[in-house]
């Protein structure tokens, strides 16, 4: 699929946006997997603002979060272009399946020496 520039610094920025919300989505599942081993591996009941919460709340807390991230995951991580699912690795440069370069343009560094 060919883009005019226009569109593809357009599907680009969409893109920015979409890699920030799947890096903000792997860190609250990494962290709800800490939260699941913790819920497994200690006997604990932890207390928030004062209100014991038991071992099943924190449980269902962490599984609510790891569906949410895997479904929200599956439906938004996509090539702004062709909407086709970009797969696992979080950092891809071109598109696989239309070819839309997805790797923002770095500004590149002034180099002065005085
Ligand atoms: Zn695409």
């Amino acid at each position: 699929m060919e883009y005019t520039k226009e569109q593809a610094q357009k599907l680009q920025a969409e893109f920015h946006v979409r890699w920030k919300w799947q890096i903000a989505r792997q860190v609250l599942a990494g962290a709800a997997v800490l939260l699941l081993i913790g819920s497994e591996e200690l006997d604990f009941c932890v207390s928030v603002l004062g209100i014991p919460v038991s071992e099943n709340v924190v449980f269902v807390i962490g599984m609510a979060i790891l569906i949410w991230a895997s479904v929200t995951s599956f439906l938004h991580w996509r090539c702004p272009g062709c909407k086709k699912w970009l797969g696992q690795w979080l950092g891809p440069d071109i598109c696989p399946k239309c070819g839309l370069l997805l790797k923002l343009p770095r500004s590149t560094p002034t180099l002065s020496i005085r």
